[in-house]
């Protein structure tokens, strides 16, 4: 495994991680989700994500359960939890990123987790409705009481990630160090152009998420529609739609001659474009199964195999370049 500063941050972290987005405590068995961590573990990732809202509440428990079992050193990994969305609640304050809500619900992840302290807590998304000043406060309070050890954001704007570093250095706070953005083949204005000033600037660090676009970045999808996939799981209708397109499959089918001139799997080659990026400090690999796993985290040592040449061809593949403004 490979390990990097997690941005300006002298936090290091794997460049593989492994996240439980609609697979702990919904998709897969208990005892799957403890076989992907302990693989993922066995392989160096130090970096296991999370959130609130992931079943509720449960893939934190389900993962809390496991890292209890295992009973690794706490200081040999990295946990971390998003608030926003809520864990299920539907009452006004029981979301945001008020003050109320983000300290109630560090306090609800770290119960569920059965841990005295979060690694990384993320803010989901943006809170229109709370001033950033009350959010950065109350990370920066969190951090103070030993609870969260540094916070950050996810799909923020790079506009909201700099008020929210204006505000924490103007008044002394600890600012954000990492955003989660979607990156994969598909999804590449935010990495590649918005924060493309923010790596220099505020020192930002990515842990990027959807590497493979919800699974379409393999040759699952290119025949008969597969059983028991994520894209056919009832209530992800809107994920099928949004990455599931012809446009797209087209192209799947484009790079999977790519990945097999690399012999590698398309999959494989998914993962290690994202991973070529310099500004991504890691790359959550999301499975269903150790087989999948398996498969996704040896690209550690294949990344060579992408050569210029290759990434020439799957740019011209992808003709989806976002392009820098022009100063
Ligand atoms: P991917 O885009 O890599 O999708 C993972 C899914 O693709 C797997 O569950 C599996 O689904 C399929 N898959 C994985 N590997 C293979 C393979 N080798 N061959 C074939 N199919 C494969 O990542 P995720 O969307 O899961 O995102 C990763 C993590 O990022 C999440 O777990 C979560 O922690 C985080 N995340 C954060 C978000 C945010 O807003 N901050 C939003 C979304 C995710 P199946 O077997 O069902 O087809």
């Amino acid at each position: 495994m490979e390990y990097t500063n997690l941005g300006k941050s002298g936090l290091q972290i794997s460049r593989l991680s492994l996240g439980s987005w609609l697979t702990f405590g919904k998709q897969i068995e208990d005892k799957t989700a403890e076989s992907l961590m302990d693989m993922a573990y066995d392989h160096g990732v130090n970096f296991f994500d999370n959130a609130e809202i992931y079943a509720r509440g449960e893939s934190e428990r389900v993962m809390g359960k496991i890292l209890k079992k295992k009973n690794w050193s706490r200081d040999s990994y990295l946990v971390s939890s998003k608030v926003f969305f809520g864990a299920g609640g539907q009452l006004p304050t029981q979301k945001g990123l008020n003050r109320k809500h983000i300290v109630e619900a560090c306090h609800q992840a770290l119960e569920r987790f059965q841990l005295d302290y979060l690694d990384l807590f993320l803010c989901h998304r943006p809170d229109k409705k709370t001033p950033i000043e009350e959010t950065v406060w109350s990370m920066h309070q969190l951090i103070m009481q030993g609870k969260i050890l540094y916070w950050g954001t996810s799909e923020w704007s790079a506009q909201e990630i700099m008020e929210a570093h204006m505000f924490a250095k103007q008044n002394h706070l600890i600012g954000p160090v990492v955003e989660q953005p979607e990156y994969n083949m598909f999804a590449r204005q935010k990495v590649e152009v918005e924060f493309s000033q923010l790596y220099e600037t505020v020192g930002l660090g990515t842990t990027i998420w959807s590497p493979l676009a919800s699974g379409v970045l393999s040759t699952k999808y290119l025949d008969k529609f597969p059983v028991g996939t994520r894209l056919g799981m009832d209530g992800l209708e809107w994920l099928k739609e949004k990455n599931l397109t012809p446009e797209k499959l087209d192209k799947v089918r484009l790079l999977n001659e790519i990945a097999r001139e690399l012999n590698i799997s398309l999959a494989q080659l998914g993962i290690i474009w994202c991973l070529k990026n310099e500004h991504v400090s890691t790359v959550i690999l999301g499975a269903s199964s150790t087989k999948q796993l398996e498969e996704n985290l040896k690209v550690i040592d294949l990344t060579h195999l992408l050569t210029d040449m290759f990434s020439v061809k799957i740019e011209q593949i992808l003709d989806n370049k976002p392009l820098l403004p022009a100063f």
